[in-house]
């Protein structure tokens, strides 16, 4: 077990935390393909989510979703019109 605190900025996926990136991936994997964020447009997503400040250990605290999951729905929107 890890004893260090997450990166208030971190997404879920970089944390040190199995759990956490396996919450990502399956709540992407629930995700039909047809309706997947393409690859390029979701890291250009998750790049604004790092320098946002409503970004809390994955999650983001304006809607309260794991914004990793938010951005890898094609028609997801943020919040605040940051993407
Ligand atoms: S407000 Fe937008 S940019 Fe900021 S963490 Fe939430 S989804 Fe990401």
């Amino acid at each position: 077990m890890s004893t260090a605190r997450p990166c208030p900025r971190c997404l879920l996926s970089e944390m040190d935390d199995a759990s956490a990136e396996g919450l990502v991936r399956r709540g992407v994997d629930a995700i039909l393909p047809k309706d997947r964020t393409e690859e390029k447009v979701y890291q250009e997503r998750l790049s604004i989510c790092r320098f946002c400040d409503n970004l809390l250990s994955g999650t983001c605290l304006s809607c309260g979703c794991y914004v990793e999951i938010r951005a890898a729905i094609k028609t997801g929107r943020c919040p605040d019109k940051k993407w």
